[in-house]
């Protein structure tokens, strides 16, 4: 047998077929890649729609029910008008705070629809968001703090009505899930290359059960099951409108927590120092 001397260029011929055949395996891993991630975002699809006709389903047939028992007419008091007017009056408004929900967050989600960024001093936007915040009576009954380190003296590119979208989801939930007379705290600090802020709102509430914490930002998740029972009139898709609000600003979003403790959710946007 020949001996191939080993200083001898490969051929022309064997160099193509080599370098097709990487090609060829290189796009056959990206295709097998994207049939995973479509079969990913169609599983994710359905389960979206099986919970959104579950979420529709559940007012609305409660609100039918209400409308029976009134149309029977049997020997009706004030109270049993009253109640079932209160408990329609309150499924409709949920009705129509899901589908607002549902439209904010799609139309979010849609990257044809351009931003309205602007470039702003960051410590200043974070800290008139804190101001307002603390006249804002829905805080009445919390102690408000805000921890802005000194060095944030640069800008931040946003979308303003969105970021404070962002801040008024957390702090709602926040007061939502906390009680009376403790701490919330608005924290803002600096990445070490300079590059990120992280902004916290952290409270000392009734925490998120540590099975619960990679599902929270999961939309089809959140919109029934991550929901506590009972949840105070909120949607379930909060947390999804951040991630998709911070998502579209190149910023990621996360929530350490501890049950009965409290919990902090932050999020990061790109800085220019
Ligand atoms: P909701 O409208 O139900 O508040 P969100 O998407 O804002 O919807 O939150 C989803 C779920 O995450 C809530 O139902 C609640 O169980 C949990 N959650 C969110 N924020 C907090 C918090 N600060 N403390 C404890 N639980 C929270």
């Amino acid at each position: 047998m020949m001996k191939k001397n080993p200083f001898e260029e490969p051929s022309l011929e064997s160099e193509t077929a080599e370098s097709l055949s990487a090609k060829l395996l290189a796009t056959t891993t990206q295709l097998i890649k994207a049939n995973d991630e479509l079969k990913r975002l169609e599983k994710e699809r359905s389960e979206m729609l099986a919970n959104i006709s579950h979420d529709l389903r559940a007012p609305i047939t409660a609100i039918r029910s209400a409308i029976d028992y009134l149309h029977s007419g049997k020997n009706l008091t004030k109270e049993d008008l009253d109640s079932s007017l209160g408990l329609i009056d309150r499924r409709t408004r949920f009705l129509e705070n899901l589908i607002q929900d549902m439209y904010y967050l799609f139309c979010i989600e849609d990257t044809s629809k351009e931003l309205s960024l602007e470039s702003i001093p960051a410590a200043s936007f974070f800290e008139e968001y804190f101001y307002d915040a603390i006249v804002d009576t829905r805080y009445d009954a919390y102690q408000m703090h805000l921890d802005l380190d000194s060095h944030i003296i640069g800008s931040i590119k946003i979308d303003i009505q969105k970021i404070v979208r962002v801040l008024d989801n957390l702090f709602t939930n926040a007061a939502k899930y906390s009680p009376a007379d403790t701490d919330i705290t608005l924290k803002c600090e600096l990445s070490e290359d300079s590059h990120f802020l992280f902004i916290k709102v952290i409270d000392h509430g009734v925490g998120i059960p540590a099975e619960n914490l990679p599902l929270l930002f999961n939309r089809t998740y959140t919109v029934s099951s991550a929901r506590t029972p009972g949840s105070i009139g909120g949607t379930g898709l909060g947390l999804s409108i951040v991630k998709a609000i911070i998502e579209r600003h190149q910023g990621t979003v996360g929530c350490t927590s501890e049950e009965g403790k409290g919990s902090c959710f932050f999020f990061t946007l790109p800085y220019t120092p």
